[in-house]
């Protein structure tokens, strides 16, 4: 009995806590301007189910696919052992489901140690990728410091909670020999039997003390795990859905207009509205600034965005910018934005005003950085959750250029040229087709 009110004061703890985290990370997304993305809820609903419970982008390479299924498929899965662990925990009983799957739970509980195991390798192979063989997407300046920290932290993490519960069944399985009345039979156990030489020397009481001692470090393993996800870049895990589900539905390279801009152009060149700019027209507002400068210029779905990378650096890998030596690194956008948020978020939880003496734009991110992007959507493309940094860099970009005046003489020339001729040359389109004319 007082195990089981112990295991629910921590329960309760454990849920306070991440309950308060959550509150603070919703607080944090609606920092960001309204966008309506709640249309076709089929379309997005297949959408997320493909990408974040399928994992359909992940197979553009084959062998990191494989592994990161295992960890993730291992992740999910376990979950249900660790339903088990919760109801056994407040319910004092050993092992509940067993009554009710008979001989099946056996089988249930060897595929969890097969993931367990698998999921062990996989990790180290991943320590191995990242701090030994140093591939250089996970080695760039951005990831210096608390998100090495934080990569290798969770994999840690990880292998120890497996072996934890690999070794609570190995004493398990001995104990279910010594004292079948309490330890139900779940027949072989694969893969923990296997730790077993370490645990056969112990005395029945020792062993019934290494069993529980395993399984009060993995439910508090877990439930530290928890609440520490909403500070690493492992919250993904949870955030890939609700952020594939509200993802872009139109082709990636669409960019998206300022319908006050589209407006005054379109009526200058007395070019009529198409039907969805009819629609933004007819619900424009005074849009206060043109961009963005900060997290709150950016509308909630880029902050929900910047929380569900996963700093993978696929984006950086694929950005003809970075790859080019320029500054530019998309993951880089993603991870100054959720800065930026959990340093605004940081003065709200204190009652304290938004420090506006900082931005996002300048005090993260600087001009180099934005002014390298060449638009080309291949960051978009390459992630494997649909995040989108080129529109939080054209935002800012926006800003610089439209609020600050501050664009690059060539720029300013083709802005011009764009202007008078409506064409970037200094020759209207019409005396482009003269020359196509004399030279044919
Ligand atoms: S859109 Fe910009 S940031 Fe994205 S890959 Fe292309 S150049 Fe890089
Ligand atoms: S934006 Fe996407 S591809 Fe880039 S680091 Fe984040 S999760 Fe990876």
């Amino acid at each position: 009995m007082v195990f089981q009110i112990l295991f629910i004061l921590v329960l309760a703890l454990a849920g306070y806590f991440l309950t308060k985290s959550i509150s603070q990370i919703k607080r944090n997304i609606n920092l960001g301007r309204d966008e309506f993305l709640s249309d076709h809820p089929s379309l997005r609903f297949k959408q997320m189910m493909l990408v974040a419970f399928g994992q359909k982008k992940m197979f553009s390479r084959p062998i990191p696919a494989v592994l990161h299924l295992f960890v993730y498929v291992g992740f999910v899965l376990i979950n249900i052992e660790v339903l088990e662990i919760l109801i056994d925990g407040i319910s004092g009983k050993h092992r509940i489901f067993l009554s009710f799957l008979g001989s099946f739970y056996g089988v249930v509980i060897n595929f969890f140690e097969f993931l367990a195991v698998m999921v062990i390798i996989v990790c180290v192979i991943f320590l191995f990728r990242r701090n030994i063989v140093k591939v250089k997407r996970l080695n760039m300046p951005e990831l210096a410091r608390f998100p090495l920290f934080d990569a290798n932290a969770i994999l840690v993490i990880e292998i120890v909670l497996m072996v934890a519960l690999l070794s609570m069944n190995a004493c398990d399985g001995i104990l279910q020999i010594r004292n079948p009345e309490h330890y139900g039979n779940t027949g072989s156990l694969i893969f923990s039997q296997f730790l077993s030489p370490l645990f056969n020397n112990l005395s029945s009481s020792n062993l019934v003390l290494m069993e529980r001692t395993f399984w009060w470090f993995h439910i508090i393993g877990i439930l530290i795990f928890a609440n520490y996800l909403p500070y690493s870049k492992h919250l993904h895990i949870l955030m890939a859905f609700p952020n594939t589900y509200f993802g872009k539905l139109q082709f990636k390279g669409k960019i998206k207009n300022m319908p006050v801009v589209t407006r005054e152009v379109k009526s200058m060149l007395s070019i009529p509205l198409n039907e969805e700019e009819q629609l933004a027209a007819s619900n424009l507002q005074d849009p206060g600034k043109f961009g963005a400068k900060d997290v709150p210029d950016l509308t909630w779905k880029n902050l929900m965005d910047a929380y569900s990378c996963t700093e993978c650096g696929r984006c950086t890998a694929s950005c003809p910018a970075n790859i080019t030596g320029k500054k530019l690194s998309p993951r880089k956008i993603m991870m100054d934005t959720r800065d930026r948020m959990e340093e605004i978020g940081k003065l709200l939880t204190k009652n304290k005003e938004i420090d506006n003496t900082k931005s996002l734009l300048g005090d993260h991110i600087t001009s180099e950085e934005l002014l390298a992007c060449t638009t080309c959507n291949a960051c978009v493309e390459a992630c494997p959750i649909n995040i989108d940094p080129l529109d939080i860099i054209m935002q800012l970009r926006r800003y610089k250029i439209m609020e600050e005046a501050k664009a690059p003489d060539s720029w300013n020339a083709m802005f011009s040229n764009l202007e008078n001729n409506q064409a970037p040359w200094k020759f209207s389109p019409s005396d482009r087709l003269n020359w196509a004319k004399n030279n044919t």
